[in-house]
């Protein structure tokens, strides 16, 4: 049985989800929704959400980790779909510190530019 959607109301990636807030959508499926970010820091630089509100990967638990296999297989089939044969690098901001401004966890795909071996 799919799981129960849920939305929170003052999370603006779910009012992106639900259309209430626009979009460039890149894919959807039953369980993700990718769109392109409204402040690239690439050529490309997409966002991949799951369709229910979890605020970051610290809340990834037993119950809900399949989440995790649905966004990583929309991230292959849009790296794929968008042609990203030269690579691409995957981030996930978690927390304060990390960086992490939408408490609605998202992937970051970027790509189109040559990021070399440095992460910071
Ligand atoms: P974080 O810093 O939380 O890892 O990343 C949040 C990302 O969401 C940022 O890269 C920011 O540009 C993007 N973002 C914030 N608000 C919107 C929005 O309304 N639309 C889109 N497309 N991206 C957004
Ligand atoms: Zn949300």
């Amino acid at each position: 049985m799919a799981d129960v959607l849920r939305y929170d109301k003052d999370c603006i990636f779910c009012k992106i989800i639900k259309g209430e807030i626009p979009s460039t959508k890149v894919y959807e499926d039953e369980n993700c929704y990718a769109f392109r970010d409204i402040n690239p820091q690439a050529p490309v630089h997409i966002l991949v959400v799951p369709k229910t509100h979890i605020a970051s990967c610290a809340d990834i638990d037993a119950e809900n980790a399949h989440i995790a296999g649905e966004i990583f297989t929309a991230i292959a089939f849009i790296a794929r779909q968008e042609g990203l044969d030269g690579g691409y690098r995957v981030i996930t901001n978690c927390g304060e510190d990390a960086g992490q401004t939408v408490h609605h966890l998202h992937f970051h795909i970027l790509a189109g530019v040559k990021m070399g071996e440095r992460l910071l």
